[in-house]
């Protein structure tokens, strides 16, 4: 059976997600580095981000020259990635009051052993300042809980990241997530 899309949101039309999207201007880039694997996931949530935010960057870390070309043009000086690597810092302390705000916030959309393996091969990334969550909100996203226990999914990294530095309201983000996972809980 060939399902229908909706023109707007892409989604299926039974689990259109329009009526839940408001857009948000950005404070700054946010680029988000996705495993191949999590672009066709279903449940994924980076692409109801791009819907709230349509200037955000998705891309696939399957294709090398993108991320050789993200390398060379952001200030790494000026970019925080979020990713708990052995050396990374407390992002709600210093960065949070940091009066220098950054502009790239990057994050990493894949399960922790493709973050992993990301974060290793793509060696440029410690270069840039190195953030990890420190007293993040409990998640919201429930259908992926198995997968994301103690974790937040990418769309509410970006929002709660977003809110601790530039005081972006985080509802436009919580109602995308809010209004996609009821069609799950409806659906499946
Ligand atoms: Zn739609």
């Amino acid at each position: 059976l060939k399902r229908v899309l909706c023109t707007t949101c892409n989604y299926p039309l039974a689990t259109c997600v329009c009526e839940h999207i408001s857009q948000v201007d950005l404070p700054a880039e946010i680029i988000i580095l996705q495993h191949p694997k999590e672009a066709v996931h279903a449940k994924n949530t980076a692409r109801l981000l791009s819907l709230v935010s349509p200037e955000i960057k998705v891309i696939n870390t399957g294709q090398d020259h993108l991320l050789n070309e993200l390398n060379h043009r952001i200030d790494k000086e000026a970019a925080l990635v979020f990713y708990p690597s052995n050396e990374s810092k407390g992002f709600e302390g210093e960065f949070v009051s940091d009066p220098i705000q950054p502009k790239h916030l990057i994050f990493i959309d894949a399960s922790w052993r493709q973050a992993y393996g990301i974060w290793k091969s793509h060696s440029w990334l410690s270069e840039c300042k190195n953030v990890h969550f420190t007293h993040p909100p409990a998640s919201q996203y429930l259908i992926r809980s198995a997968k994301l226990q103690h974790q937040l999914s990418t769309l509410e990294s970006v929002a709660y990241s977003l809110n601790c530095l530039y005081q972006t309201p985080v509802e436009p983000f919580y109602q995308a997530l809010a209004g996609f996972q009821k069609h799950w809980l409806t659906y499946s």
